[in-house]
């Protein structure tokens, strides 16, 4: 069978998959990408290679003696849906969410205005993000979003870059870091201090950051209720102690660099320089009003500021594109499915963020792939498929006449042995090749 798309959902799915007793089920992952693991390799930031560790328990699902990395093949571009289900007994797509929202307001366009997607893609060393080049030579960035990707961008931004040079950030991003000048950073969340969707250790963290002054201003938090505290589970109740430490122990001190939240503020528009580019930044003021249901929501009550700033990075959540010819429920950005087996499909299934949306850690992939492979091991024992090998060695070969130069988990393995030997000298964790072309000649050694 095939699972498209190596991330976590990817890999969760393919291991129950492959541990399964009673079918001897092959997999082949299909991944447009040279290399594996999805947003931990592309995602998560560098400066939390604990996190990527994951990856190991990936590598020893990729072990197994039924699976086939076929890495460099896009479903869409070099096969086509209806061509996977000729020559596969069940299908699950596992692509996660490659674009982005939206801000809707006037200037989203602006050069200098960027997704988190494309920032982040940029400093993970993604080859789809390689040549962004954003211009850091400002001394003010924006970020829009009030979850851990806002954090992320906002921490790469002002991190000191000799700190980041001891991770696998893109030699080019780091370059650019290097050459910038950012002293500020501003993240705009639109409602207060108990929606942010951050989780607590990056909350905790903060304070740790070499020569950054995080700057909260009291006013966001002198009018909360305890009780709405209280009701907002635990992370709330956390995220609030982590936020209230930081406000009475870590007071600004003047360091060279600082994170500065804005809560219950909005971008309204985004203004052009004489040059075109982001030059600044309107906001508006929100008050936070409970509604019927007793959520909080941010209305506009007409404050209006303008802030100067170079660049500005959108962290207001992930969207995921549709596959051609495959199901897709516009409306939610998801492929429409019960239980992971695909509406409308056809010994079709999904698991991670097309499944359910761009939300949850890397753990929470696990469950939700354990979901989905169970429902194709009930389908296939029902079906009572027994495939050939003569078939698995046919599709094999399709692949490879498809792909420009498909990727073999051999070949995945000569790159992983580049990268982390280039990243020894230097004490990194590895040092990333960051476009197809030098990914594709490091397999060919
Ligand atoms: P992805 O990880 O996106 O994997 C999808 C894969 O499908 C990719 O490899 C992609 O190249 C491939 N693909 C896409 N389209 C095609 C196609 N047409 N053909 C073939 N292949 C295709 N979680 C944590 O626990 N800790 C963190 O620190 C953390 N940091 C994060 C930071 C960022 C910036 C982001 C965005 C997320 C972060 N997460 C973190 C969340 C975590 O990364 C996700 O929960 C998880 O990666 C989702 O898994 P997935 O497999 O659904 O998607």
């Amino acid at each position: 069978m095939a699972v498209v798309g190596s991330g976590p959902a990817g890999f969760y799915t393919a291991a129950i998959l492959l541990r399964s007793e009673d079918l001897e089920v092959h997999v082949d992952m299909i991944e447009k990408l040279p290399t594996p693991w999805g947003l931990v390799r592309s995602g998560v930031a560098p400066d939390h290679p604990k996190i990527k560790t994951v990856s190991a328990a990936f590598a020893r699902t990729a072990d197994h003696e039924r699976f086939r990395f076929m890495g460099n093949v896009e479903i869409g571009r070099d096969v086509t849906r209806a061509e996977l289900l000729e020559r596969y007994d069940a299908v699950v797509y596992s692509v996660g969410a490659q674009s982005d929202n939206r801000l809707g307001i006037p200037g989203d366009d602006l050069p200098g205005s960027m997704a988190s997607t494309a920032f982040v893609g940029w400093y993970n060393g993604h080859p789809e993000f390689r040549d962004l080049d954003p211009d850091l030579n400002v001394e003010r960035a924006v970020v829009i979003g009030a979850g851990n990707v806002a954090l992320d961008v906002a921490r790469m931004l002002v991190t000191d870059v000799d700190e980041l040079a001891t991770t696998d950030t893109a030699n080019h991003a780091l370059d650019v870091l290097r050459a910038g000048k950012v002293k500020e950073v501003v993240i705009v969340a639109r409602r207060g201090p108990l929606q942010g969707a951050f989780t607590t250790p990056e909350l905790r963290e903060l304070p740790d950051l070499e020569g950054v002054d995080i700057v909260l201003d009291p006013a966001d938090f002198a009018g909360i209720d305890p009780e709405d505290i209280t009701a907002g589970g635990h992370t709330v109740r956390t995220n609030m102690e982590a936020l209230h430490r930081i406000l009475a122990e870590h007071p600004p001190t003047g360091k060279p660099r600082r994170m500065v939240f804005r809560f219950a503020h909005s971008p309204i528009s985004l203004l052009a320089g004489p040059d075109g580019r982001v030059a600044g930044i309107e906001l508006g003021s929100n008050d936070l009003v409970k509604d019927e249901s007793g959520t909080v929501k941010a209305r506009d009550n007409g404050g209006r500021e303008t802030l100067e700033c170079g660049l500005v990075v959108r962290a207001v959540g992930y969207r995921a594109l549709p596959l051609p010819d495959v199901p897709f429920d516009d409306k939610r950005a998801v492929i429409p499915n019960e239980g992971g087996r695909v509406i409308g499909g056809e010994r079709e299934y999904v698991a991670g963020w097309i499944k359910r949306g761009p939300s949850g850690v890397i753990g929470t992939n696990r469950k939700d792939g354990q979901q989905t492979a169970e429902a194709v091991l009930a389908d296939l024992t029902t079906a009572g498929v027994d495939r050939a090998e003569a078939d698995i060695e046919a599709v094999g070969e399709f692949l490879h006449e498809r792909s420009s130069q498909l990727v073999t988990e051999t070949d995945w393995r000569i790159i992983d042995g580049v990268e982390v030997a280039a990243g020894k000298p230097e004490g990194r964790p590895r040092v990333k090749l960051c476009t197809v072309e030098e990914l594709l000649a490091a397999a060919r050694g």
